[in-house]
């Protein structure tokens, strides 16, 4: 998302934005929904203030039961930019990007402020650690391998599992030497 800064005048403005996630150098095998976003710009004399709402969707499987489902991405972003006069100096010393958190800098004249990398790393760290389908999403037995929120474990009612018989064949062919 480019910022089309120097049309706009002294003010807060609203914008709205929608892009596909591809522009955002995001994981298209999870992300295939586009990012959409609204930005709030207050642009001053000196300073720019930037605070964007972005979503997304993406596809997770989840941790529990191993299927795959659709899970909303969202996040919050505050950027602050000191605007520079095109043959001043910044007001403050040290190198451009590394000074106090957040602080960048918006040299006038430039048509944009690009967010767009901002907005990938606020997605991309708004991504659970856990992703689970439902709350109620109690997984697969280890035994039967019943989905437990679809059905009932079956490990009581049912045969042993033929997978341990197979098991069981490795074992007997396994040679023992004494
Ligand atoms: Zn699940
Ligand atoms: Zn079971």
């Amino acid at each position: 998302m480019k910022i089309p800064i120097a049309k706009l005048p002294i003010g807060l403005h609203e914008l709205e934005f929608e892009g596909p996630a591809s522009a955002y150098k995001l994981n298209s095998a999870v992300f295939s929904t586009p990012v959409i976003g609204q930005i709030q710009v207050d642009k001053g004399e000196a300073q720019v203030y930037v605070h964007a709402l972005v979503k997304t969707n993406g596809l997770f499987s989840c941790d529990r039961c191993v299927r795959e489902f659709d899970q909303e991405i969202s996040g919050e972003l505050r950027l602050c930019f000191e605007v520079v006069g095109t043959g001043g100096r910044p007001s403050f010393t040290g190198e451009e990007g590394d000074g106090e958190a957040g602080l960048r800098t918006y040299r006038t004249g430039e048509a944009f402020i690009d967010i767009s990398d901002d907005i990938r790393d606020t997605l991309v760290i708004s991504v659970p650690m856990k992703n689970v389908c439902s709350p109620e999403c109690q997984g697969i037995c280890p035994g039967c391998g019943e989905d437990l929120k679809e059905s009932a474990c079956k490990c009581g009612e049912k045969p042993p599992d033929p997978r341990w018989d197979a098991l069981k064949q490795l074992q007997d062919k396994t040679p023992e030497d004494g």
